[in-house]
């Protein structure tokens, strides 16, 4: 299978860095970045740091994401934020369903299937996450794992909604604990969900979507992930709160041929 689908790196802060630090990461990314990066950069700050940074990235290509949304549009939900005010702060793309989420804030795969048709009807990319755990690992379940995941997750979504999606893999053994998958455990997983796509959705959706990897990826593994066929691009933690890292990672990425595909950007607000 060709790689045409353009790479994305995105980084996720989780709940790091005050509005300052974040403005600052920002500017140290834009200056360390080419002007036109060969793959697509995302970051997710904390929601505090979103209307700053959407100011600071105006007309530069690095574009913003939340790490959360609500399933509603609007309403009576104290604490949460709706992802038509994602919209209209300046995000681009939508972190949903992070293991962090489904283990410490009890998500699960109907939560993650609302949210991401709310993060849809607001025209913004989701980035859906899933992976498995070690017990699942070890007990060599992975693959039906993370299909049973995607299935539920993106269920009674249309072709065309499919499209504009972006999946990341994370296994769950692997976020934040400095052990990774190994290329080609990653391949085999990402192969695997990629064949689900085609099953439910047909090849067309399957070969433009992006399924990224996410699980303890830095600079020294960055470039061994990306050249698996089905690796089309990293969701980095850890390694992405520093502009010198984020931005080694994002030129891991760039030797790749960047032909764009139709859910690059997903024509979403930016
Ligand atoms: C993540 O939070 O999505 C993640 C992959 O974290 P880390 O890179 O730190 O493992």
């Amino acid at each position: 299978m060709s790689k045409e689908r353009r790479p994305l790196i995105a980084g996720n802060w989780k709940m790091h860095k005050t509005v300052a630090a974040a403005v600052d990461t920002v500017r140290e990314l834009k200056d360390r970045l080419p002007p036109d990066p060969g793959c697509e950069v995302v970051v997710a700050p904390p929601f505090t740091a979103l209307h700053a940074l959407a100011k600071e990235l105006a007309g530069c290509p690095v574009k913003l994401a939340a790490q959360n949304v609500h399933a509603e549009n609007q309403g009576a939900f104290t604490g949460e934020i709706s992802a038509p005010m994602l919209s209209e702060v300046g995000c681009t793309h939508v972190i949903v369903g992070h293991s962090e989420r489904r283990e410490l804030f009890g998500e699960d795969d109907e939560d993650v299937n609302r949210k991401l048709k709310a993060v849809l009807g607001a025209r913004l990319t989701p980035i859906v996450c899933l992976g498995e755990t070690i017990e699942q690992r070890e007990a060599g379940a992975t693959i039906e794992r993370i299909t049973d995941q995607l299935n539920r997750g993106l269920r009674g979504l249309d072709e065309a909604e499919a499209r504009r999606l972006v999946v990341a893999y994370e296994p769950v053994w692997a976020i934040g604990t400095g052990r990774t998958a190994g290329p080609d455990d990653a391949q085999q997983a990402h192969a695997a969900l990629r064949a689900q796509v085609r099953e439910r959705f047909g090849e067309a959706v399957a070969s433009a979507m992006r399924i990224l990897y996410g699980g303890s990826a830095r600079p020294d593994n960055a470039a061994g992930l990306l050249a698996e066929a089905d690796v089309d691009g990293l969701l980095v933690g850890g390694a992405s709160l520093a502009a010198e890292s984020l931005a080694s990672i994002v030129e891991a990425a760039e030797p790749r041929s960047s032909v764009g595909s139709e859910n690059d950007s997903n024509g979403a607000a930016g």
